[in-house]
């Protein structure tokens, strides 16, 4: 038995422009069998009804179509699922407090829902997307394991989250001021020099978000996070912008930060996650389709 994934790319599907190839190919609809039907005007994959021969895969001029077969077991690990013939993401990294949780894999694969999920931003709903997430029914699935204890603190507001988002090229956007007056502004655990130094601000601190070099933008982010008091660290793309020798600094300074906290580290740079990690979380899939954490 296998588990079919059926996944429309909804921005790369263009009705008006094809031959609605997916529905004329395939060789369910073919025998009358309503594997493709059309809903205002859009494109819809049973997957019940899919026998998962690929052709529509093959004849969308588009490329807006992914079929894929994983192991049945795997339905019981589903965590959340954005839409019919949407994106699926299957079991979660696993933060445990004092340690410093390293995630990795091919971008699209879920590593930012994973994140907005442990940072309570998105409540999955393990596969119903006909509804938004239940808070009980995360707990009652987690029942058992450690992700309960963390979900059960995030939820009761015991754990407060920091997030460095990985879009920092959009801070001078949407900040301005001077860098020093911004870090005062939030420095909630009195470690404005503390990390000014760690993170090599200091020649920043005079200068307009607006006069920030790219690498800049990343440490005063970065730095903005750590000041928050919080129990929770989610740094996401940390070390992007930043050469080899301030991403040194910024892993030294984040390694510091995980003492008695959760520390969780998203990057590409497969050195930097090696150095800064107690322990990795692997996601492998199909970008836009699917992804799955190995098991902690
Ligand atoms: S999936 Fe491809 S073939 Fe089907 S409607 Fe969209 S663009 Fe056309
Ligand atoms: S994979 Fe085959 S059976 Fe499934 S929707 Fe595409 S053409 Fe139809």
């Amino acid at each position: 038995m296998v588990l079919r994934v059926a996944v429309i790319d909804r921005d790369a599907c263009n009705p008006s422009k094809c031959q609605r190839e997916c529905y004329r190919f395939c060789p369910p609809v073919k025998m009358g069998i309503p594997a493709v039907e059309f809903k205002d005007d859009e494109p819809y994959i049973n997957e019940e009804l899919c026998i998962g021969c690929g052709i529509c895969v093959k004849k969308c001029p588009f490329q807006a179509i992914q079929i894929v077969n994983l192991p049945q077991e795997l339905e019981t690990n589903l965590v959340h699922q954005y839409d019919i013939n949407g994106f699926r993401l299957f079991r979660l990294p696993v933060p445990v407090r004092d340690k410093i949780l390293g995630i990795v894999g091919r971008n699209g694969t879920g590593k930012s829902t994973a994140i907005k999920i442990l940072a309570g931003k998105l409540i999955p709903n393990f596969g119903d997307y006909t509804r938004d997430g239940n808070i009980d029914e995360v707990l009652e699935k987690f029942a058992g394991t450690q992700l309960y204890y963390y979900f059960k603190d995030l939820y009761n507001g015991r754990i407060r989250v920091a997030y460095k988002p990985q879009e920092v090229y959009l801070t001078p956007k949407v900040v301005s001021g001077k860098v020093k007056n911004i870090l005062k502004s939030i420095d909630e655990r009195g470690e404005y020099d503390v990390v000014v130094d760690a993170l090599s601000l200091d020649e920043a601190l005079d200068k307009d978000v607006k006069e920030l070099s790219g690498g800049e933008v990343q440490r005063l982010v970065i730095a903005a996070a750590a000041l928050k008091d919080a129990d929770v660290y989610l740094f996401d793309e940390p070390s992007s912008f930043n050469d080899v020798f301030q991403r040194m600094r910024v892993a030294r300074y984040l390694r510091r930060l995980a003492s008695k906290r959760y520390l969780i580290v998203v990057d590409h740079d497969l050195a930097f996650l090696d150095y800064i990690s107690d322990f990795v979380s692997v996601v492998y899939g199909s970008p836009g389709a699917y992804g799955i954490f190995t098991r902690p």
